[in-house]
């Protein structure tokens, strides 16, 4: 051992993604950090109604820990509320959609390779998943922001194929190619679904203006359909088909309305 081992205790803030129950008392987290991208540790005894961290550690919290470096799993030992999201708590659709967002984010970030600018959107989109905006804006502008902050994003101005630029016109969006081809390259994908006008407009705002979105006086409902299959297609193609909560989500939309 040299002086230069890692420190045993460290401190770090986190976002609760995930959480299992573990032995009699002890739940086992998966977290996401602003410096250390994703990680995964245990809370002994959280479970206990006496335990001090009782609270801080729950789905969707923010919370500065302190940790002690374990043999298996590192072990939280102390926590404390940052952030718990209150105004999108009892709500089941907004619970719902965080659970969405928690399942892109486990699933798009890696252990240890930091991420910050993903952890601000994590932040962000549970925020605004509680306040009085657009909820599928939210979601689609979370998407959105996700790919391209792990490096997924979609190329929405040339032909993915011959890179000529794209105008209004009989263009197609390829998901397994990740971007759009153009109505002379569409056999690069005979799979890829046309994309209208209306929906290639609003994933170019939400890629380059996402906080603009609110000025848009009306966006057509089937632009915005249009946009959240193909944004869900092209996330669901990243994760290899692994995407479980947006079916829950659908059926307590339907079941809601
Ligand atoms: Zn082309």
């Amino acid at each position: 051992m040299t002086n230069q081992a890692a420190p045993r205790v460290y401190r770090t803030e986190a976002l609760v993604l995930k959480g299992y129950d573990y032995g009699e008392a002890d739940r086992i987290l998966t977290l996401l950090t602003p410096h250390s991208g994703k990680m995964r540790a245990i809370a002994k005894g959280v479970r206990r109604t006496k335990s001090r961290m009782s609270g801080h550690l729950d789905l969707f919290t923010r919370s500065t820990l302190l940790i002690a470096r374990g043999r298996q799993l590192d072990i939280v030992t102390q926590a404390e509320t940052v952030e718990n999201f209150r105004p999108m708590r009892g709500d089941l659709v907004r619970v719902s959609s965080a659970h969405y967002v928690a399942e892109i984010l486990d699933e798009f970030s890696a252990e240890n390779l930091p991420n910050y600018p993903l952890y601000a959107l994590a932040i962000a989109t549970l925020r605004q998943l509680g306040g009085d905006g657009d909820l599928d804006l939210t979601l689609r502008s979370f998407e959105m922001q996700s790919l391209a902050h792990t490096g997924y994003r979609p190329q929405l101005h040339r032909c993915l194929q011959c890179g000529t630029e794209i105008v209004p016109g009989q263009n197609r969006f390829s998901p397994k190619l990740g971007g759009i081809l153009c109505p002379d390259c569409g056999m690069a994908d005979s799979a890829a679904p046309p994309i209208s006008v209306p929906a290639l407009k609003l994933l170019r705002h939400l890629q380059t203006n996402p906080d603009g979105l609110r000025s848009l006086t009306s966006i057509p409902v089937v632009a915005k359909q249009e946009v959240e299959q193909r944004l869900q297609e092209y996330v669901t193609h990243r994760m290899e088909g692994r995407l479980r909560s947006v079916r829950f989500l659908e059926q307590v939309r339907a079941d809601q309305s």
